[in-house]
């Protein structure tokens, strides 16, 4: 009756055809070469590197757009591609992702800088594990925009002043919707909203709202649980269902039916970080607005 979120797992080595070059990247020469290499996990990073990096960086992206960084297994073209990396970026709070395959990574490229975009951010505990949504407060934006930075001075000492500028533009544009959106949510103090996949914890924190999570340990709901959610928003006078497009949406627009209320979506890793967060606070507040709870999906 209902689909079942369709959840990858992908217990396989990947197999490399051959041995992958470990060309080495130099500073010094006319052409793109001396761009700065960088990989990253996820989209929002890959904007954040770019932002900082402007035109002296090279982003490879490992995690693609739709993809999602709980299952997703590197291509052979990818993992060559990051072999020549001077420095991966790591979201750093235990995305399963990179617990899977840093150390594969790391074993193709020796040489390159590990750069952990979570450092100086207490990481927040998901029962007994931790949140890896980290990315999903602006202010931990700025703090990996930060580390960023820093990585590529280190890299890249030439354009120091190139990289402190393109960082300082940036950040003010984070403060500033981070600022929106706390004043937009000061109103709804503790709010609770629920979500399917509990990725607004970070969010959630950051504007004292209180994410109530469906979703346990990656399992999705059965029949008789999504009939449980389906009673408690109605209960609740809930009329909206966010929806992320890494899940089946049709167990969100079951529910949305059943509740007479409306699907949204909501892409917690949506290339144009700002453009999505802002989005993000403005749907949450609306549906604060109409309702007594949200559902995020
Ligand atoms: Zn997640």
């Amino acid at each position: 009756m209902i689909d079942k979120r369709i959840v990858i797992i992908i217990v396989g080595v990947l197999l490399f055809d051959g041995a992958v070059a470990l060309v080495g990247y130099t500073s010094e020469g006319e052409n793109n070469e001396e761009n700065v290499r960088v990989a990253v996990t996820i989209p929002p990073q890959e904007q954040f590197v770019k932002k900082v990096g402007g035109d002296e960086v090279k982003v490879t992206l490992m995690v693609p757009l739709g993809k999602d960084p709980h299952s997703y297994e590197p291509t052979t073209r990818q993992m060559r591609e990051v072999a020549k990396a001077d420095i991966y970026l790591k979201v750093g709070s235990k995305i399963s992702f990179e617990n899977a395959w840093m150390d594969k990574i790391k074993s193709y490229n020796e040489e390159m800088t590990i750069v952990n975009g979570s450092e100086g951010v207490e990481l927040r505990r998901m029962g007994s594990k931790i949140d890896p949504h980290i990315w999903m407060s602006p202010v931990n934006a700025m703090n990996a925009v930060e580390n960023i930075k820093e990585a590529l001075i280190e890299e890249d000492s030439d354009n120091s002043q190139y990289y402190i500028d393109n960082a300082e533009n940036y950040t003010s544009e984070l403060e500033k919707i981070h600022l929106d959106i706390k004043n937009d949510m000061e109103e709804y103090d503790s709010e609770e909203f629920l979500v399917y996949h509990p990725s607004f914890g970070y969010f959630a924190d950051e504007y004292n709202l209180t994410q109530v999570p469906i979703e346990k340990e990656g399992k999705s709901p059965g029949t008789k649980e999504v009939q449980n959610i389906i009673d408690k928003a109605k209960r609740e006078n809930i009329s909206v269902v966010f929806i992320s497009p890494q899940f089946d949406r049709s167990q969100a627009e079951t529910i949305a039916e059943e509740i007479d209320g409306e699907v949204l979506s909501l892409n917690p890793l949506a290339k144009d970080y700002i453009e999505n967060i802002g989005d993000m606070g403005e749907k949450l507040e609306s549906a604060f607005d109409g309702s007594e709870g949200v559902y995020l999906w």
